[in-house]
């Protein structure tokens, strides 16, 4: 069973001799247990928290443990009556080709319903992720200006087509023309702004009446430039920061990242909140994965993917990820 484990933890970005591939011995199934194919791993930016050995939301991956994702894969050998070779399933299974998990951790997926890869992203983690920050804190209004910050990428595709169905004016910021383009032309955005271009003349060009909701999945100078234009009673949809992900820890002890100055959040009124979606959001998986369905069958939604080929790639797609590299949900083919 080949795996990869985390070798060491990364000292700022992650490098590729952080991890470890190696070959273990097949796990076997118990009674109640299922063993699992692995087809798609889910590489995602909270991954690079669990890297470092600090306090978070969750435990981090013990040194020389194999790294945490969600995939999804398939039944390869079945103990549990509810499951049978070659069902599709989603589950923690981690950065490896096979894993051995009680029937009862597994949550099926329908292949006719959606590739299966869309477990991880549109109808996943990332979506549920976008629709329960849109729900609870952005909720835009129709004719309000939405601006998505990593607008291309896994949660930020699903924030602002969902803004748009709920009629907002929405604007991605993304990183390089083709990834523009694509929120534009292919997702339905309003407008596109580079962020490696002049960031206050593009919002001022793209904002003209002020910014009411900002998805934050980046911080850093983009916050900083956003923060300024919103409106009366704007809404911050705190959801990651992923620009100070390698230097989260240093940051946060020495206030080094650049920052807005928070006083006109009490003039302006604004809502700045924070969420983890595991706080509701599996609760309230139905009322999304209803709605997210409906759109799909409508044609009214779209998603992009960028597949990482074979297990042994995972490391290099990760690193890239937290630099950009990545043109939509990055996902892993384990072949
Ligand atoms: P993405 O698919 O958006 O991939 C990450 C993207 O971030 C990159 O493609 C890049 O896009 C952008 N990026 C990276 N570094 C920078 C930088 N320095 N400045 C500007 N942009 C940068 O990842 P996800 O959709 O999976 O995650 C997006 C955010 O959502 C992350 O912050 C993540 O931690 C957060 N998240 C939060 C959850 C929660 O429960 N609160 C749950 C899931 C995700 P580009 O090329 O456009 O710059």
């Amino acid at each position: 069973n080949p795996q990869i484990l985390l070798a060491r933890r990364p000292q700022g970005a992650p490098v590729p001799e952080d991890f470890r591939l190696v070959e273990s011995p097949m796990p076997e199934p118990g009674e109640g247990e299922v063993l699992v194919r692995h087809r798609f791993l889910s590489l995602d930016p909270y991954q690079r928290g669990r890297m470092d050995d600090a306090k978070s939301y969750a435990a981090p991956v013990a040194l020389g443990g194999v790294m945490e994702c969600q995939a999804v894969g398939q039944v390869a050998a079945s103990r549990d009556s509810r499951f049978r070779e070659g069902d599709w399933v989603l589950g923690g299974f981690g950065w490896q080709g096979f894993s051995v998990r009680p029937g009862k951790a597994l949550i099926p997926i329908d292949p006719a319903e959606a590739p299966p890869s869309t477990a991880l992203g549109v109808l996943g983690m990332p979506g549920l992720t976008a629709w329960v920050g849109l729900e609870d804190i952005g909720q835009p209004k129709a004719g309000e200006t939405l601006v998505v910050s990593a607008a291309s990428g896994a949660v930020g595709q699903v924030a602002g087509q969902l803004g748009k169905l709920r009629g907002a004016r929405v604007v991605g910021i993304a990183g390089g023309a083709a990834k523009g383009a694509f929120v534009r032309d292919t997702l339905g955005f309003d407008a596109a702004i580079d962020h490696r271009g002049d960031l206050d003349a593009q919002l001022d060009a793209a904002c003209p009446a002020g910014i009411d909701v900002y998805w934050e999945n980046v911080g850093g100078e983009v916050q900083a430039a956003v923060f300024p234009r919103l409106n009366d009673f704007g809404r911050m949809v705190m959801c990651g920061m992923i620009a100070q992900y390698n230097t989260a820890a240093g940051a946060a002890a020495t206030g080094a990242m650049p920052g807005p100055n928070l006083g006109p959040v009490v003039r302006k009124r604004l809502r700045i909140q924070g969420f983890i979606v595991s706080d509701t959001g599996w609760r309230r998986y139905g009322a999304f994965r209803a709605e997210m369905l409906g759109h799909l069958r409508e044609g009214r939604l779209h998603w992009k993917e960028d597949v990482a080929q074979g297990l042994a790639a995972a490391p290099q797609a990760f690193i890239g990820m937290l630099a950009g590299r990545n043109f939509g949900k990055q996902v892993v083919a384990v072949e």
